[in-house]
């Protein structure tokens, strides 16, 4: 065991503060991490102020994690002392139903152990997040990250990376597709990088005409602001949309943008179900569906298409105490386009 300094939202309500948590010795199949970047992911707001419902605190929350081996268990192969590392969503699964047996641990049937504000396998221990110094994880979980690409930069594919780079990969982007990316957030952001690297045409839509220049700068070929009437011009134009809109919006009218067989992906998970017509959907054979993150496989993959094509997030790095106000400039939409906490300044 060993005592870890992190911070810590102790409730709903309270603002983010230093904590002291145990982290595991490194058993046989252990990495022990030593964390020197981790991204802010919306997922993390709406965790540590509970807005999913059945959060437990005191919880460190943080799973776009980055950092150096420091010490490896007698068993572990893939990794040594000194090996720069991620660790994303997840640091177990059951390992044995048939998802996980596929590679798709994030769909693992059983229980998916999340990096923070979770269980680990034995449905007890509680798992803490990188808004910390060190971490323990077993080396099945943990990704090789290159040393070629500004580590800040690359936390974020832990998350942001893999959840819009498996839709974009499942549903085909590529070229002569037509992909919408609404809101350019943490994820809008990864999602047209990706899909431009994939050779796939990006449309942003997004609710602020300011990112317009970002956007383009991204990778994005168009730029539709959501609140204007241009929007209704776009009708039946996409063949696949990635919504990573996070707060509660109508979904009907992006779903009229979808043509013949198109799909919305929702990687966005607002707190309140919406309110979905079935007239859209029938109208042109339109999809809704969902995508989770990434498994552990195709995170690899992913690191490794982004170490292959320079691609890294955007990032505003920033020390620990800034989480609060990270988080409010989050809700206002203004970040450009990743808070990434430096660990060093724990
Ligand atoms: P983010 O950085 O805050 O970006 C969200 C973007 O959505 C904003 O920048 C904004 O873009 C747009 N937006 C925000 N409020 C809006 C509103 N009321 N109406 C319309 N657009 C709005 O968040 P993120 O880290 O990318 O995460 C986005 C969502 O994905 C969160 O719900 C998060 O929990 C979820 N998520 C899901 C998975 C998964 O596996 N499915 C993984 C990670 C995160 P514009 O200014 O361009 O409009
Ligand atoms: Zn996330
Ligand atoms: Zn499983």
């Amino acid at each position: 065991m060993s005592q870890t300094n992190a911070y810590a939202a102790q409730a709903p309500t309270a603002p983010l503060a230093p904590f002291q948590l145990e982290r595991r010795a490194a058993g046989p199949h252990d990495v022990q991490i030593q964390i020197l970047y981790c991204g802010v992911c919306h997922s993390d707001v709406h965790q540590a102020r509970d807005e999913w419902g059945g959060s437990t605190f005191p919880m460190v929350p943080g799973h776009e994690i980055v950092g150096r081996v420091t010490e490896v268990g007698r068993e572990v192969g893939k990794f040594q002392a000194g090996d720069l590392v991620g660790v994303g969503c997840m640091v177990d699964t059951c390992r044995t139903c048939p998802n996980c047996q596929d590679g798709l641990e994030q769909y693992c049937e059983t229980h998916i152990s999340f990096t923070y504000n979770s269980t680990l396998q034995d449905r007890q221990t509680r798992t803490h997040g990188g808004y910390s110094q060190q971490i323990v994880v077993d080396e099945n979980y943990v990704l090789r990250v290159s040393d070629r690409l500004p580590l800040a930069g690359v936390a974020p594919l832990l998350c942001a990376g893999i959840t819009t780079y498996s839709p974009l990969k499942h549903w085909q982007a590529g070229p002569g597709k037509r992909v919408g990316v609404v809101g350019l957030g943490g994820l809008g952001h990864m999602a047209v990088k990706l899909g431009a690297a994939m050779g796939a045409e990006i449309t942003v839509l997004s609710t602020s005409p300011a990112k317009e220049a970002d956007a383009r700068a991204l990778g994005a070929h168009r730029f539709v602001v959501t609140r204007d009437a241009a929007l209704k011009q776009e009708r039946n134009y996409f063949d696949l949309i990635i919504n990573t809109v996070g707060s509660n919006i109508d979904l009907n009218p992006y779903l009229t943008l979808l043509r013949l067989d198109g799909t919305m992906v929702m990687v966005g998970l607002p707190p309140t179900p919406p309110q979905v017509g079935i007239f859209p959907l029938v109208g042109q054979r339109r999809r809704l569906a969902g995508s989770h993150i990434g498994g552990i496989a195709e995170t690899q993959e992913m690191l490794d298409f982004c170490a292959e094509h320079g691609i890294v997030s955007d990032v505003e790095v920033i020390p620990m105490s800034y989480i609060n106000e990270a988080y409010e400039r989050m809700l206002r939409s203004d970040v450009k386009y990743r808070f990434v906490i430096d660990l060093a300044t724990l």
